[in-house]
């Protein structure tokens, strides 16, 4: 960079040049304030939330999923279009800097001893440019012509896609009057100004001057009408997304977290307001880029239920930016009632949708998270107005009662194991692990099977272990998901107590949903325990030789994967592993498995509720399934064998195919 190409324009005087860009860069920066710090004075006083621990696993996930984008490459194309986008972006603000510097300080120019390192930026800056172009063309054309249904095609984004072409193209114009201009400053190391130097070089020297002066407040410009964009709309996401991802949850557990009902300033519980949210939560609404990713995963969307995860961020970031002034308000100058959130913003009928699957966070490339959200305003809707499906009113009566959603008597509890000499744990005599039955293996008929085939294999691998009997109670993962965390809090109590009580330690569940609550839920409330899954004891267990082979399941088996097993607690592996060793061969699989599964239907409480709105989610994961023509589905979740067999019913199949919980494979 030399002083002739820092005075290069003509078009304001040298001496002016820092004057005139300060000022444009003061009301660019007015324009981008005046949007933004309303935003972060909301996000200031939300409501606190913890998420600066672990900082290295964090750090790992920021460069994984931001700086790589590894989430975005889920889908290659669109994935490599957004990459070459954002890493160029990151390249190119360097010669954004550049450009900036060049005003304002007219006469200044680079040391000698850094024009190879500025001759080697040249080079690759020229090829980010052209990659970058592109990238842009691709998504310009993805969005005029190919037009997915997932995505928002809003004006903004065209916009803001056209300004990043203005600024590519007005760099390469600026190098190139440049090195028209000045023939012996031009080099090759700036491959396109240098290549477009030649045509141009045929104008005449005014409309070279004017060229290289447009090109150059063409850029800054630009780049300075971008930044008043930034806050205004979606693409706040270009600064709150690396952020996102920072304080996004390191792994699993953590979804949910204990309310303070001992706080007496709270006048509600769970959320009712959308100043309710933690600062997180607020976060996770100015991050949203609108690509619809979640849409297309999310089973009760395309089932016909009234969600979609992606309106509901937009709709409660709509909210947000309406509410705003009264969020600021001093107390006493708010008006005396705030709109509704509860079944005026959001319906009552769309937070009751969610499974509380999964999906949508684990393919959002930002790391915006649902169950959490939906989950604190299902509390509202329990806790604070009394409102909840009334097929949730006697599953909550029961649980309180009886222990168990579905009303059996609590002293009925362990009868399944009435002669299958099963001890009872003894807190003077206790056994290796506590095997912890669930509410589905103690009294559902076709669950008591699976609870039977679980104690069967370990009985023969020659595991010590023991059940709690009657003195074991709902874990209240239903109740905890339905949004009634009271009733969460006194059967999770209740059990820590017990686990406390005759020291437990270790605990073998077959239930995905039991495991995720006593792992991930139950530390806060003092129970800290080793929770294994049945599919992970067994896997072990069949490497160390030490569980005899079951007979060949035979035909084809495909693999269904629990939400709450792999999603929620990341075991994909070992069930699989215990599949194979069963049927001989590795399981089959299906376009949506692992991480991405599609739910059976039965998350989030939902197997409480009648689906009375659109498709069965249960029938329409069974098709997936069948499309891999099995004679068994295999899996490792009571509830996804009663959602599968249920819809097996409904279409008259049940004689033709089986689901099999994975202890059960191979065995009559
Ligand atoms: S958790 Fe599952 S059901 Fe709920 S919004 Fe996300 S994808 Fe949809
Ligand atoms: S929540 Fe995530 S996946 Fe869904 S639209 Fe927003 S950015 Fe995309």
């Amino acid at each position: 960079m030399d002083e002739a190409e820092n005075r290069a324009w003509d078009w304001v005087p040298a001496a002016w040049q820092p004057v005139v860009l300060g000022g444009l860069c003061l009301v660019a920066l007015g324009f981008f304030a005046a949007a933004a710090w309303p935003k972060l004075r909301t996000l200031a006083g939300a409501r606190p939330e913890q998420r600066c621990d672990r900082p290295l696993a964090r750090l790992k996930d920021t460069i994984r999923i931001a700086f790589l984008q590894t989430r975005l490459f889920r889908e290659p194309r669109a994935g490599l279009m957004h990459a070459l986008i954002f890493w160029g972006f990151l390249i190119l603000l360097l010669r954004a800097a550049q450009f900036f510097a060049i005003g304002f300080f007219p006469a200044v120019g680079l040391p000698a001893a850094l024009d190879g390192l500025y001759g080697a930026y040249g080079l690759a800056k020229d090829g980010v440019v052209a990659l970058v172009a592109l990238a842009v063309g691709y998504a310009l054309y993805r969005r005029l012509k190919l037009r997915p249904a997932r995505l928002t095609l809003s004006g903004e984004g065209l916009l803001i896609l056209v300004l990043i072409l203005l600024i590519l193209i007005s760099d390469v114009l600026f190098e190139a009057a440049h090195a028209a201009r000045h023939p012996a400053a031009a080099t090759w190391l700036n491959p396109l100004g240098w290549s477009l130097a030649g045509p141009l070089s045929a104008l005449p020297p005014g409309a070279l001057v004017h060229l290289h002066n447009g090109a150059y407040w063409a850029h800054v410009s630009a780049i300075l009408f971008f930044i008043t964009l930034l806050p205004r709309g979606k693409h706040f996401h270009i600064l709150t997304s690396i952020p996102n991802v920072y304080f996004s949850r390191p792994g699993p557990g953590g979804t949910v977290r204990r309310l303070d009902f001992e706080d007496e300033t709270q006048e509600t519980f769970g959320v009712t307001h959308i100043g309710e949210f933690t600062w997180k939560n607020l976060l996770d609404l100015h991050t949203c880029t609108e690509c619809g990713r979640c849409d297309a995963v999310c089973p009760a969307l395309a089932s016909g239920k009234p969600l979609s995860p992606k309106q509901l961020t937009v709709d409660l970031r709509n909210h947000l930016k309406s509410e705003t002034p009264w969020i600021l308000a001093p107390e006493k100058q708010r008006a005396e009632t705030a709109p509704e959130l509860l079944g005026g913003v959001i319906g009552d009928e769309t937070l009751w949708s969610c499974t509380t699957c999964g999906a949508c966070e684990t393919e959002c490339p930002v790391m915006i998270e649902y169950v959490g959200k939906i989950i604190g305003l299902r509390r509202g809707l329990v806790l604070t107005h009394d409102r909840y499906p009334e097929e949730f009113a006697q599953a909550f009566r029961s649980l309180e009662t009886q222990g168990n959603p579905w009303g059996f008597p609590r002293d009925t509890r362990a009868d399944w194991a009435a002669n299958l000499n099963i001890p009872l744990w003894d807190k003077d005599r206790p056994t290796e692990y506590l095997y912890f039955v669930g509410c589905n293996g103690a009294f559902d008929s076709r669950g008591r099977k699976i609870a039977e085939a679980v104690a069967a294999s370990l009985k023969a691998a020659g595991v010590e272990f023991s059940i709690l009997g009657t003195d074991e109670g709902c874990t209240g993962d239903p109740a905890r998901r339905a949004g009634n965390e009271y009733l969460f809090e006194q059967l999770a109590s209740q059990n820590a107590q017990t686990f406390q009580e005759k020291g437990v330690r270790k605990v073998i569940t077959h239930c995905p949903h039991c495991l995720n609550s006593l792992k991930n839920e139950y530390p806060e409330f003092g129970a800290s325990l080793e929770v294994i899954h049945h599919s992970e004891l067994l896997a072990r267990l069949m490497k160390e030789g030490r569980l005899p082979g079951a007979e060949a399941a035979g035909g084809r088996v495909v693999f269904h994967d629990s939400c709450y097993l792999g999603r929620h607690n990341d075991v994909y592996d070992p069930p699989r592993e215990v599949a194979r060793a069963a049927g001989g061969t590795p399981a089959l699989e299906v376009e949506h498995s692992r991480d991405r599964g599609s739910c059976c239907g039965a998350g989030g409480a939902r197997f409480l509720l009648e689906e009375k709105v659109g498709e069965r989610m249960s029938h329409r994961r069974l098709d997936e399934l069948l499309d891999a023509r099995p004679d068994t589905i295999a899996t490792s979740c009571p509830f996804c064998v009663l959602m599968l067999e249920d819809a097996l019913k409904a279409k008259n199949l049940s004689g033709k195919v089986q689901v099999r919980d994975i202890a059960e494979l191979g065995r009559k």
